[in-house]
């Protein structure tokens, strides 16, 4: 079951520098969900994610998130209100530890997770726990990439490209862990490029192109926007 719209994001424009990237961005997240925003290379879907946290120094238009208007907060304050992105090159300290590494990011509320229950759903990070950061492979740096922000306290998690490089079946876990953040009653909105991996976790879905949401769907709207969607994304 899902809550009321805990992210309402209106006519939302962003630039870096000069360059208008984003052209008035309409979505909104449901407590609860899973929503993906799909979309060519390029459409504005980083931009997107970069923008609802506050870091694009240019944006207009309206983020509301849990009933706050966020368009004019920082990054801290955002953060402290429960939403944390986990960036598509997921910010590993290669010097580091797997340990030194989820200590690091700031707690910000209270209710995030433990280093237990962080190890109950990435059992291979306990394992790896005294290793640098740099002796990771790719699927394991972006599950320490999840899991330190869950111990945050974040409730709202922005997921850029999760899946990006990895292998199938480290593909499948990450599905597999998404899922289960969903039931522990995390919000997840998703930038994926793999419709067929985003249609395993997704709730629903937006469609990016540039700067625009184009068109929504539900999964349950899926089969009937077959060709629609293969128009947008080429699948
Ligand atoms: P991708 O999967 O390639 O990341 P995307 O949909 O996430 O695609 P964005 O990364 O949001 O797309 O990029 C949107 C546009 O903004 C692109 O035209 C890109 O060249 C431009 N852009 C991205 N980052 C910067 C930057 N730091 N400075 C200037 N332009 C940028």
């Amino acid at each position: 079951a899902h809550g009321g719209t805990i992210l309402d994001v209106k006519n939302l424009q962003a630039w870096y520098g000069e360059s208008h990237i984003l052209h008035g961005m309409n979505f909104n997240v449901n407590a609860g969900e899973v929503v993906t925003l799909l979309g060519r290379n390029g459409a504005g879907k980083t931009t997107t994610l970069k923008s609802i946290m506050g870091m694009l120094g240019k944006r207009t238009g309206s983020v509301r998130f849990s009933d706050r208007e966020i368009i004019r907060a920082t990054s801290d304050e955002i953060a402290r209100l429960g939403m944390a992105l986990c960036p598509e090159e997921r910010g590993i300290f290669a010097s580091l530890d797997v340990r030194e590494n989820l200590l690091l990011p700031p707690v910000v509320r209270p209710g995030g997770l433990t280093l237990d229950q962080i190890f109950e759903l990435f059992p291979n990070l306990k394992e790896r726990l005294k290793s640098q950061g740099t002796k990771l492979s790719g699927g394991e740096q972006q599950m320490l990439a999840i899991a330190r922000i869950l111990r945050t306290g974040a409730s709202f998690l922005m997921l850029d490209e999760p899946t990006e490089g990895l292998a199938p079946v480290i593909i499948q876990q990450i599905g597999h862990t998404i899922a289960r953040l969903k039931t522990e009653g995390f919000t997840i909105l998703l930038v994926e490029q793999k419709f067929r991996f985003a249609s395993t976790v997704a709730d629903r879905y937006y469609v990016v192109e540039h700067g625009k949401v184009i068109d929504g769907f539900s999964n349950a709207d899926l089969a009937a926007n077959q060709d629609k969607l293969h128009t947008y994304l080429g699948v």
